[in-house]
């Protein structure tokens, strides 16, 4: 382990600001909130922050972008991937485990070239949360902390910063930093561990269940369509669950011509599950009409599809969700506790 003041960190941020090599962006506060946004100087970074409003996933999988560029008239199509090396500041945990879900998904069956080389592209640097906003259960979830996924991961220890070096592209951001690093202390060692040991007490206590039993409860509750019908009742299809969830990756893709109708872009952009035309196909049908079985295929597909494909339970707890349903319907918690307590 290494450390470094935070007085030196400071300077080795705006080093990293002022070399025009890497875009760096880290987390900042926006009015009340918190986002991860291009940093100009390392005062504007807040590593102490509870959560972000949408997780850093946005840098590999940008809400719009261009696949393909193409010309009608001459019959011609241009591959665009718009890639900008980055150096992404701050992360959470709970974060980079769903980032390491989404490398899973986008690795698997045909690789997406979009977003795996942005992501190759990347440098994460973590940092471990000192403050925990009231929604997440990543405790629970199993995400509060972990070893690996990351680049460099910091803890904030007092005057200094513990730095945990996770990756080869970690110990090269580093050895920037030059003399300002050092080999972390004994003690310094010890009170990393003892922040780790401490988090678990900052997290939500309402969590009833655990969640590698969330795929037999789901299972279980399929067919129980007056569960999903009371649950869902005053959802506004508006995608807001899916559209911050950091483990949600759906898109679309259309063609957008420009005026002369001879060029245009092949477009993807975010798509969710609980958008009501998300299931529409042609002949006007649509596999998930009724915002009930809208409502389950999110949940489904947390606890369940996810793990029958992958062994990961797509939830990492960060709590965005709910903090963002304007009818605070969205928490996973209520709907897994409510599971377990009617088959208990
Ligand atoms: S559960 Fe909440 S956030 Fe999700 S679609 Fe319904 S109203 Fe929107
Ligand atoms: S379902 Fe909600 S709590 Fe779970 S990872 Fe997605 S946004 Fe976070």
């Amino acid at each position: 382990m290494k450390a470094i003041d935070k007085s030196d960190f400071s300077e080795f941020v705006d080093n990293l600001i002022e070399d025009d090599d890497r875009e760096v962006v880290g987390v900042q506060k926006k009015d009340s909130k918190f986002a991860f946004d291009p940093l100009y100087e390392s005062d504007d970074l807040r590593l102490d922050y509870d959560t972000t409003i949408l997780p850093p996933k946005k840098y590999f999988m940008p809400q719009r972008e261009t696949l393909i560029e193409y010309n009608i008239e001459k019959g011609e199509t241009t591959p665009v991937n718009r890639v900008v090396p980055r150096i992404i500041l701050g992360v959470h945990p709970y974060d980079l485990v769903a980032i390491g879900q989404m490398d899973k998904v986008f690795e698997d069956t045909h690789e997406d070239p979009y977003y795996l080389e942005k992501r190759r592209q990347s440098v994460l640097v973590g940092v471990n949360m000192e403050n925990v906003s009231d929604k997440s259960f990543a405790s629970t979830m199993g995400t509060a902390t972990i070893d690996s996924g990351y680049d460099l991961m910091l803890t904030d220890i007092g005057d200094r910063y513990a730095i945990e070096v996770g990756s080869s592209k970690g110990s090269s951001l580093l050895e920037q930093a030059g003399a300002a690093v050092d080999d972390a202390k004994p003690e310094e060692i010890r009170k990393v561990k003892q922040f780790k040991e401490d988090l678990p007490e900052k997290f939500r206590s309402d969590p009833e269940f655990d969640p590698f039993e969330l795929p037999s409860l789901l299972k279980e509750y399929y067919d129980n369509d007056e569960f999903w019908e009371e649950n869902s009742e005053d959802c506004l299809s508006c995608g807001t669950c899916n559209l911050v969830c950091p483990t949600c990756y759906c898109f679309d893709v259309k063609d957008v011509n420009d005026i002369s109708l001879s060029e245009g872009e092949r477009m993807r952009t975010w798509d969710g599950c609980m958008l009501e035309e998300f299931a529409e196909v042609a002949g006007d049908e649509n596999f998930r009409e009724e915002k009930a079985a809208r409502y389950r295929h999110r949940y489904m597909r947390k606890g369940r599809y996810m793990y029958n494909r992958f062994g990961d339970i797509a939830c990492v707890g960060c709590g965005r969700c709910s903090e963002q349903c304007l009818p605070d319907i969205a928490d996973p918690v209520d709907i897994f506790n409510q599971m377990k307590e009617g088959t208990s």
